[in-house]
């Protein structure tokens, strides 16, 4: 009989841990899996590349309409969009692949599923709603959230992020995106062929910079023509609401200083790990700017506590996700001989 409550506990419902909790369970594990959300399916699915593809695909369908005669189509006059539609399409696309990430699902492979927010109260234990769950193994994989970085006003502007941009009532007629790197970039072609008028502003003299800058410089120049106004090589100074509108001062490679004002801003200026809350502190497990560090089996500095995913700041893909998911599967699975999977249904 095992001195814990589970063999592994996994903190965190997305691709990293989802892709754990699903592989542990199956290779007969007891399984704690903790999310904070009503849901599972972390960004990815909610606020993420689900979503954005979605977005992209009205876009590009619309973007297609207007342009029909380029394929000998005859040309058609396209209305305007209702971006509430789109925010319909986006919800139902996301909820068609939520029963997939269910807490059914998991409760049926074998993994206990609980929601709320955990905190380490030792190295093997968190408490969470009250109770307290031990485990033998811990996967931290609770991924990053948009990072705002300290630029003067923008905290006490309205400004959106990833969280709440695909699901807007109305397209915002101006937009102002901060931010080139792939996340303003698939908004602002998205937004600017559904109507918007984007302008994206960025500190490096390029987009993408962490791409090929050949093809990055191909992109921008589609996007020009199709219309997005770039702000490139310039610093931004500050961020502030003018009547309803938001105003960005920023100064150029020159020095010169000039104001853009947009209805909407769109902060898409990097991610932040999501450390807060669990209580690392408090069992010694350290946490820098960019994520948990981890050696090259995801083992933290606790060889039983894992990380896996965004939350250690390496590539912050789905799938680089699921595969650090099935790395940081803290097995051997003949660890759990003859086990039988937890029965994690409800009731
Ligand atoms: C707009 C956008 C578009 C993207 N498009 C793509 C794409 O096309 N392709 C691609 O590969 N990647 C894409 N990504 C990246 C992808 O979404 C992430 O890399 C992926 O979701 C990371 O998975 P994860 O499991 O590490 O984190 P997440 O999916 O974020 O899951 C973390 C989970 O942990 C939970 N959590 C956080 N803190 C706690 C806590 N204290 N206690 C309990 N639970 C907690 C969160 O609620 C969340 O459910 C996109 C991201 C964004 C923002």
């Amino acid at each position: 009989m095992s001195q814990y409550d589970y063999d592994i506990g996994i903190i965190g419902g997305g691709a990293a841990g989802l892709t754990t909790a699903s592989g542990a369970a199956q290779l007969g594990a007891k399984v704690m899996l903790i999310e904070q959300e009503g849901r599972l399916g972390g960004d990815c699915l909610h606020y993420g590349c689900v979503p954005s593809k979605t977005l992209i695909k009205s876009a590009h369908v619309y973007h297609q309409m207007q342009h029909a005669s380029s394929f000998g189509l005859p040309e058609v006059a396209v209305p305007p969009v209702d971006f509430r539609q789109v925010a319909d399409r986006i919800r139902s696309v996301v909820d068609t692949i939520q029963k997939h990430d269910s807490e059914e699902r998991f409760c049926t492979l074998g993994a206990k599923v609980m929601f709320g927010q955990p905190r380490f109260v030792d190295e093997h234990a968190v408490q969470v709603n009250g109770t307290s769950i031990s485990a033998s193994k811990w996967v931290i994989a609770t991924g990053s959230s948009p990072a705002v970085p300290p630029i003067p006003g923008l905290a006490d502007t309205p400004h959106l992020t990833n969280k709440e941009i695909f699901y807007l009532d109305t397209l915002p007629p101006t937009l102002i995106i901060l931010g080139a790197g792939p996340i303003g970039i698939e908004m602002a072609q998205a937004f600017n062929r559904l109507g918007s008028r984007v302008t994206v502003i960025n500190r490096s003299p390029r987009i993408l910079g962490r791409e090929d800058k050949d093809m990055a410089d191909v992109i921008m120049r589609i996007m020009a023509n199709e219309g997005v106004q770039f702000v490139l090589e310039t610093s931004i100074e500050q961020v502030e609401r003018v009547s309803s509108q938001v105003r960005v001062t920023v100064t150029d490679n020159t020095g010169k200083q000039r104001q853009m004002a947009a209805d909407t801003l769109l902060v898409a200026m990097g991610r932040s790990p999501n450390t807060g809350g669990l209580g690392l502190e408090s069992i010694d497990l350290p946490v820098e700017r960019t994520g948990i560090p981890v050696d090259n089996r995801l083992r933290t500095r606790h060889k039983h506590i894992y990380a896996a995913g965004d939350v250690t700041g390496g590539y912050q893909f789905t799938h680089a996700a699921g595969y650090e998911g099935a790395l940081s599967l803290p097995m051997p699975c003949f660890a759990f001989p003859g086990r039988s999977t937890t029965p994690g249904c409800p009731g």
